[in-house]
């Protein structure tokens, strides 16, 4: 079978080919870069409208180049959560590439397939999923047929609240790179700050974790205020990773002792930061667990991960009507019926 999946849930237009036989994934994909401030959806939806039908057509023509008019078996698309204005032209795009097809409609979860594609390239059966994105940060289990949300932000995203005090300092977006390198260059220059023996340099920074639930709203006011304050940004840096990070640590520690599971997988744009995946690999080997995190190209928004759980739901037959596929901004994973796996629950 071979899908082509469409995302654009906020910044990232993107298509991409999956051909389960071989399970090779190609992606196409143009990013909405904001001039100054962070997203904004009427900007983000205008960049849609450009960007689809041009990832779309590329991909169409990859498709054709190199299996024929009849390339495609399926088209999958993000119908949410995300920003209804780029939703609404991410689903319009589909339904209309799937009616000229004349091909079944898969209609996915844009978080279930960050976690998802983590669990198709690691092998691994029965993971607690944490997902570390921009908008969002939870953690899943698998259990009695859906994805059960274990924990999650109380308020912001994990990538949102590094981004907050990034643009306080008027930085460009996104913020999360250029805090990873700042934070490294600070513990690079800065005996103290190597996340290892001294804590000398870290800021004391709120730190919000409720059983498996977590805050990150104080920690990026008390960053912007310690900017404020004149601290230098790359000790802010710092604190705020190993703060945010450690707290996404303590959690998935919390999940995998009392769901008993021995795997964990990444998924989201901010797990592309060698901090947080350091931090998480080395909290796994400690209780004997397997981590695991794919590539890049897969952990930032993406529609590889679309077509790659689009052809499994299609391969069970969860495929939707065009009537009925209306996008919905809110969709929580938890409201997904898992039709495309078996097995043991967490
Ligand atoms: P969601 O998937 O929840 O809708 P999103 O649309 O914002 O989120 P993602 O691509 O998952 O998209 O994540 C983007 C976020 O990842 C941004 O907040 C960005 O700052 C952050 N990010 C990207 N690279 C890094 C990095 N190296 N370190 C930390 N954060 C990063």
């Amino acid at each position: 079978m071979r899908v082509l999946g469409i995302e654009g849930t906020a910044w990232c237009a993107s298509a991409a080919l999956y051909d389960a036989e071989t399970d090779s994934v190609l992606i196409e994909s143009d990013a909405y870069e904001p001039d100054s401030g962070g997203i904004h959806p009427r900007e983000a939806a205008e960049h849609m409208s450009e960007a689809i039908p041009e990832v779309v057509d590329h991909m169409l023509a990859v498709a054709e180049d190199e299996h024929g008019p009849d390339a495609i078996d399926a088209v999958a698309f993000s119908r949410g959560p995300g920003l209804g204005p780029c939703l609404r032209i991410v689903g319009t795009a589909a339904r209309s590439l799937a009616g000229t097809l004349d091909v079944p409609l898969v209609g996915v979860n844009h978080m279930v397939a960050h976690l998802e594609i983590g669990r198709h390239r690691s092998g691994f059966d029965n993971p607690v999923c944490l997902n570390a994105s921009g908008a969002n940060a939870h953690l899943l289990g698998y259990h009695d047929g859906r994805y059960r949300v274990l924990g999650e932000t109380m308020d912001a995203g994990v990538g949102n609240a590094i981004d907050k005090f990034t643009r306080h300092v008027g930085w460009s977006h996104p913020g999360g790179p250029k805090v990873e390198a700042a934070a490294a260059e600070f513990a690079g220059t800065d005996p103290g700050a190597d996340g290892g023996d001294s804590t000398a340099n870290l800021l004391d920074l709120p730190y919000v974790v409720k059983g498996m639930d977590f805050s990150f709203s104080g920690i990026s006011s008390a960053a912007n205020d310690a900017a404020d304050d004149g601290v230098p940004v790359g000790e802010i840096c710092f604190s705020l990773q190993e703060h945010a990070f450690a707290m996404l640590t303590e959690v998935s520690e919390r999940a995998l002792s009392l769901t008993g599971a021995d795997e964990l997988v990444l998924g989201g744009g901010v797990a592309q930061n060698d901090r947080l995946r350091e931090m998480l690999a080395a909290m796994c080997e400690a209780r004997g667990a397997d981590f695991h995190a794919p590539e890049p190209r897969f952990l930032r928004d993406n529609a590889g991960m679309i077509a790659v759980l689009g052809a499994k739901m299609a391969a069970a037959g969860d495929t939707v009507a065009i009537s009925e596929s209306a996008v919905d901004p809110n969709f929580r994973p938890d409201q997904v019926p898992v039709t495309w796996r078996d097995g043991e629950s967490v």
